[in-house]
């Protein structure tokens, strides 16, 4: 049975191709971006708010994202940092607050905070990898004001949990859905949770323009004050000039608005969304359930299956040394994508994604001399907060012993089987 060898140990590997590139919307860009564009191009306004010939495409994708979430407001950005800072801004963040955020995240999480002048606490993940509701509730302080709910790898976690306790202790909550655009937990989708919400249009998101954000919010001074300071401080009159009139919209703006150019390309995108998901989806769940007979192989918890956006699959591993072993077996057999590619990893080296990862939190560094916002009088209350490894235990332990697989949005049905066959293969050789 020379094909049972693996391939780790001198044996062939079930594929010798690489898996395609994660990066689940580029594989999507196609002829609508491309038109899109060109009527852009041709009517020489990439600028949204006046031009020779303006086109609206970011008028446009901010309509069509009311319309998908179902929600009042929305404010196109240039990135999911740049939608990150604005939403807490909006919120009034600042020095003396503290903003509960989960410790497995992305670091634009924590530097959101820290520029604006306030305090991360971490809270600690439980098995589907997002807040624990219940370190969360222990985590809550007289200084909390915020909740930012990170939805994780595509899918949602105990969201309608989170959201009662928000609305218990009177904090607002912040949904970030860079991850996760398009998921939804039991028939609600990711973004309507909350007070307000984010999204990125990165290069690795659902749904891509290269670089890109969004804000969703019902509230509407809450959108008056995202619109300000996403632009430069200030309202917009009809004709897209400036209106500096208002006093409660002289604020200072963030210079992070959406050409036309990325609009175009993310109204097409968001028009394939649900196309990109439900690819994924079949792909990773077809893979999940014929994979679910073995035993020491666990997956996230994911509550609502059907919601889940499926970019990623998450396995657990009994302990560090097997996760690692069955990680380099797997890539040994041709799972993994082109050089270059992570779409094969370890979930500890997935990098500023884990608090114990981001130096420059662990050392409470600052940008100036003066050290803010550590040493703001306002926040002496986080002197004995510590970022350092070992402050959130299952964050600590689902790192060292899960690994991740990016699911591509264009597998075929034999990348499909290829992955199970050698996930099988692996786990008969390891596990017996
Ligand atoms: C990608 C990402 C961001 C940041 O988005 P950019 O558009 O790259 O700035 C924020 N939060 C999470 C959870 C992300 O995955």
């Amino acid at each position: 049975m020379s094909e049972e060898k693996l391939a780790i140990a001198g044996g062939t590997p079930v594929r010798a191709t690489p898996l395609p590139w994660e990066f689940p919307g580029a594989h999507w860009l196609g002829t609508e971006e491309q038109q899109n564009l060109m009527r852009v191009i041709a009517g020489k306004s990439p600028f949204r708010y006046y031009g020779p010939e303006l086109q609206h495409m970011v008028d446009h994708f901010e309509t069509e994202s009311c319309r998908y979430w179902q929600r009042r407001f929305a404010v196109a950005v240039n990135s999911g940092t740049a939608a990150l800072a604005i939403a807490l801004a909006a919120l009034g963040v600042g020095p003396g607050d503290e903003v509960l955020l989960p410790g497995y995240m992305w670091v634009s999480c924590v530097s959101a905070v820290v520029r604006l002048g306030a305090i991360p606490k971490l809270v600690d993940i439980d098995n589907t990898f997002c807040m624990d509701p219940h370190d969360l509730e222990r985590k809550i302080s007289p200084q909390s004001k915020v909740i930012l709910f990170v939805h994780m790898n595509g899918a949602c976690g105990h969201i309608e949990q989170v959201s009662l306790i928000a609305k218990k202790h009177k904090l607002f909550l912040l949904e970030d859905c860079a991850q996760a655009a398009g998921a939804a937990s039991n028939g609600t989708l990711a973004g309507c949770f909350g007070d307000i919400a984010t999204f990125s249009l990165q290069l690795n998101k659902n749904f891509t323009s290269g670089e890109g954000g969004l804000i969703l919010c019902d509230d509407e001074h809450l959108y008056r004050r995202s619109f300000a300071i996403h632009d430069l401080g200030y309202a917009r009159n009809d004709a897209g000039r400036l209106d500096v009139t208002n006093p409660n919209y002289q604020l200072w703006g963030m210079g992070s608005r959406m050409s036309e150019l990325t609009g175009a390309c993310a109204l097409a995108q968001l028009q394939k969304l649900n196309s990109i998901i439900s690819s994924m989806h079949h792909a990773k769940w077809s893979i999940r359930q014929s994979l679910q007979h073995i035993p020491q192989l666990q997956f996230r918890n994911i509550p609502d299956p059907s919601g889940d956006s499926s970019p990623f699959l998450i396995t657990i591993y009994p302990n560090e040394e097997t996760c690692l072993k069955f990680t380099e077996a797997l890539m040994a057999e041709g799972i993994q994508g082109p050089e270059g590619s992570l779409s094969c990893a370890l979930m500890r080296n997935w990098g500023l994604h884990w608090y114990f990862n981001i130096p420059n939190l662990i050392q409470k560094t600052s940008w100036c001399a003066d050290g803010f916002p550590w040493s703001h009088p306002a926040n002496q209350f986080a002197q004995h907060y510590d970022y350092a490894k070992g402050t959130l235990p299952h964050c600590d332990d689902l790192a060292a012993r899960s690994a991740l697989l990016s699911i591509a949005s264009c597998l075929t049905a034999q990348d499909i089987h290829d992955i199970t066959t050698a996930f099988k293969k692996v786990a008969r050789a390891l596990f017996g």
